[in-house]
Parts: structure tokens; sequence; C-alpha cells
């Protein structure tokens, strides 16, 4: 048997991780994994049930599970709530601390049939195939915060820490992918101005030595905003730190045409988590808008990472594939002469693939 922790969270969560699910179950009849799917309660209707978006039941749960499928989280309403009870900061962020989830693959593919879907040149994304690998428990959003004074002179402080030891995993986990690719690494920092980044960057010498089959490139974030959009094939691996790691891939997402195609992975504790790079999306929740192809993109990972069956994996992606070739298409990744579906339609449509 084999335990995933079901987070479907708020927004459209509730609407992708339900197509998700279906996926799995369907490879599971296919391939006969025994999994097993308990759900969770996760920011607002954790809070509505407990006083709190990560409730100890959720926590338990997720550590007594193989693997954590979540949807998404944040809503108008518990964003509104006390900085200290907002889902991010007070469930997310600490769910990925607990399990010890220090580093989150985000991958970023062109597909073909989604070419025109982009709002850059086809030219320019045809064939990209790139692993961001981002820091997830470090840096500024975990380091200590704090508000003081008033008036004019009030300050906000956040704070951005990074140990060396904490470097040296998220970039030996990164070069170890990048041995498994097309062997070159690009390591984004802002030496030329932050202490944290200066360390990174003479971590990164360090770890190369012991990859010298590796190419590595050392590019500052603000060049690297640039060339993601100007010549993105320039990239195989890049490693990066948690908020550099959270803006890039959300601006590359645009590369595989929506932020609804982008997966993620987060790895590195006994239980690993998959979600997609996006958000709740309030603006389009309970319309059956949603694309929920980054969802079950992200359980096709969780059947390559968690379950190590490529099979399953390739399966689910290619059955995603056969969907967009097809010409299904949900709002955010539209075109002319293409069959508009919703969230429910996609799902099932790239069930009948499998
Ligand atoms: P978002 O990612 O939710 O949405 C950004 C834009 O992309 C919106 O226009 C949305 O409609 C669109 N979009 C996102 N996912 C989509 C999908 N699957 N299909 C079609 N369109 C999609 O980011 P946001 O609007 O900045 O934040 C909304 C809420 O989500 C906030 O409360 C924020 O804190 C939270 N958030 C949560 C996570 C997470 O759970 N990992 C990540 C980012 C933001």
């Amino acid at each position: 048997m084999f335990r995933i922790a079901v987070l479907p969270g708020d927004g459209i969560g509730r609407e992708i991780v339900p197509e998700a699910v279906g996926v799995l179950q369907k490879i599971d009849k296919k391939y006969g994994l025994g999994l097993e799917f308990q759900y969770g309660l996760i920011s607002e209707d954790a809070y509505a049930k407990y006083g709190h978006p990560l409730p100890q039941e959720t926590i338990d749960l997720c550590k007594q599970s193989q693997a954590v499928l979540l949807g998404a989280v944040g809503s108008p309403q518990m964003d509104a709530l006390p900085a200290e009870l907002r889902p991010e900061r007070a469930a997310l962020l600490p769910i990925r601390k607990i399990l010890g989830l220090f580093a989150n693959l985000r991958l970023v593919t062109a597909y073909e049939p989604l070419l025109h879907a982009s709002t850059l040149k086809p030219e320019v994304i045809s064939g990209i195939d790139i692993l961001v690998v981002r820091e997830l428990t470090g840096g500024l959003y975990f380091g200590e915060k704090r508000r003081e004074g008033a008036g004019p002179e009030e300050r906000a402080v956040d704070t951005l820490v990074y140990t060396r030891a904490e470097i040296e995993r998220i970039l030996r986990f990164a070069f170890a992918a990048a041995h498994k690719r097309r062997k070159h690494l690009t390591s984004v920092d802002k030496a030329n101005v932050l202490t944290s980044s200066q360390l990174w960057r003479e971590v990164a010498m360090e770890v190369a030595k012991d990859y010298p089959d590796v190419e590595l490139h050392h590019m500052y974030v603000d060049n690297c905003a640039m060339q993601l959009v100007r010549n993105p094939k320039l990239f195989d691996v890049i490693v990066t730190e948690n908020m550099f790691g959270d803006i890039l891939t959300d601006q590359a997402s645009m590369l595989s045409g929506s932020l609804g195609m982008l997966p993620s992975a987060s790895l590195g504790g006994e239980v690993a988590l998959y979600e997609p790079a996006h958000g709740s999306a309030p603006d389009i929740a309970g319309q059956n808008k949603a694309n929920p192809l980054a969802t079950i993109l992200s359980a096709a990972l969780l059947l390559r990472y968690s379950l190590h069956h490529e099979a399953a994996a390739k399966d689910v992606e290619a059955a995603v594939v056969a969907v967009l070739n097809e010409g299904l298409r949900t709002p955010d990744i539209m075109e002319a002469g293409c069959t508009p579906v919703g969230t429910t339609e996609m799902g099932e449509a790239v069930r009948r693939r499998i």
C-alpha cells in the first residue's frame, strides 16, 4: 500500500486536485500500485474547524503518508487574517519546513501544441526543457521578521540568512540533477550586492570540484530574468535560492504557455510533496475554468520520484500531450481553432487517454 495525503486547500485547489486524484486512480487500476488516498484540511477549511490553517491532525497525516498532493492555499478571507495566521506563512511554509523539503523542482517544458499559446515567439521557446531547482526552506521567507516604531520612521525588517550547509545540500542536489541531464548548471545569485549570494557562489565553486563533468555558470538574477525570455534555450538546470526561485519560476511558466502547466515536486525529506506551481487563483475559483494539467503533471512527478514508477509517470505525461494534440484547451491556453473545455472535462480527457 502507498498512502498519499491529499490536501486540496483553497480556491481552484478544490477543483484541480480531484482531477489529479482521478488520474492517479486510473493509473492505479492499470498498474496495480495499491494507492490509498487520505484527505486532510489545510488553510480555510482547517481554520474553520481547528482555528489554525495547519492543524496537528494535518501534520500527522502528512508524516504518516508516503507522499502529499497539495492544491493551493490562499483566499481573500484568509488573506485578511493577521500575518501569523495567513495560510502561506502559517501553513504552506511550515509544512515544507516540517517535512524537510529543501529542494523544489519545477520543470519548464515547451509543449509543441502550445507553442502559440505562449506570449513568446514559438521559435524562442520551441524545444526548451529547463529544470529549476529552488531552495525551499531557507532565505528571506524563513528569516526573522519584525515591525518596529511608528510614523515615518516605522520599520519593517525581513532577514535573509543562509548557512553554508543549506547552500551546499541544494547545490549538491542540483549538480546531481544536472549530471543526469545535459550537464549544464546555471547558479543564479546576486553576488554583486548580497553577502548571502557571495557565500552561495563560493560554495557553488567548491561543490563544482566534485562534478567535473558538469559545466557551471554563475548568473545574476536580474540577468537570468532577462535571459529566460530572450534565449531560454541557454538553460538546462538552474539552481537558486528561495525567493529568486519563486519569482523566476512564475516567469518561466509562460515558456510552457501558462502558470496552469507548471508542475512541482518538493523533495529532501522522507515524505515528498507535489503541487502545481500556481496559487489558488481566487479570480477564477468555482467556475470550472482552472487548468488542472499542472496538478496532473505534479501527480506524474509523484509517480516518478516517490513511487519510482517511470512507466506510469510517462503514461500520464503522454496523456497530457495527447489531449493537447487533440486541441482541448482550458481558457488560459485557449487559441483559435481549438476546443474550449472546463476543468472537469480536461481531467476526464486525460483519464480517457490512460
Ligand atoms: P495565482 O497563481 O493564484 O494566480 C495568478 C494568475 O494565474 C491568476 O490570473 C490566475 O487566474 C491564473 N492561474 C493560476 N493558476 C491557474 C490555473 N491552474 N489555470 C488557469 N489560470 C491560472 O497567484 P495570485 O493571484 O498572486 O495569488 C492568489 C492566492 O494564491 C493568494 O492568496 C496567494 O497568496 C496564493 N498563492 C498560493 C500559492 C501556493 O499555494 N503554493 C502560490 C502562489 C500564490
